[in-house]
């Protein structure tokens, strides 16, 4: 006989990047109480707070492919290209991604043009 205990220890999930943390209900692919989904990347997931739909979840972050560096899904902090990187990798070894995303990297970096003159 098993004794169900919902008192089991919070797990909080802590971007290494920019510090965001969260406690977080699952860590794998295929988050419970959810039909047939499978995501694409083993991340951490919590069950959405504002939702009453048991179904609807929340993908917090996940760790980067290249360094197990765990970080949120943030744009900031990691990209999602085939797999999970985080934005240390992505900026090391940007010239191994395709250019599209190469640009779209390069429209979210402040430009400091104003400066010189
Ligand atoms: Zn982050
Ligand atoms: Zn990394």
């Amino acid at each position: 006989m098993e004794q169900t205990t919902s008192l089991t220890p919070q797990k909080t999930f802590t971007c290494q990047l920019c510090d965001l943390s969260s406690p977080f209900t699952y860590y794998g692919q295929k988050p419970p109480n959810t039909r047939a989904i499978v995501l694409l990347e083993e991340c951490f997931v919590t069950q959405d707070p504002f939702s009453p739909d048991k179904e609807k979840f929340l993908v917090l972050g996940s760790t980067c492919s290249l360094c197990s560096t765990c970080v949120c899904v943030g744009p900031d902090c990691s990209l999602f290209y085939t797999k999970r990187f985080c934005m240390q990798c992505v900026n090391k070894h940007l010239k191994q991604f395709p250019l599209q995303i190469q640009a779209e990297l390069a429209k979210k970096k402040p430009s400091s043009k104003s400066a010189a003159s």
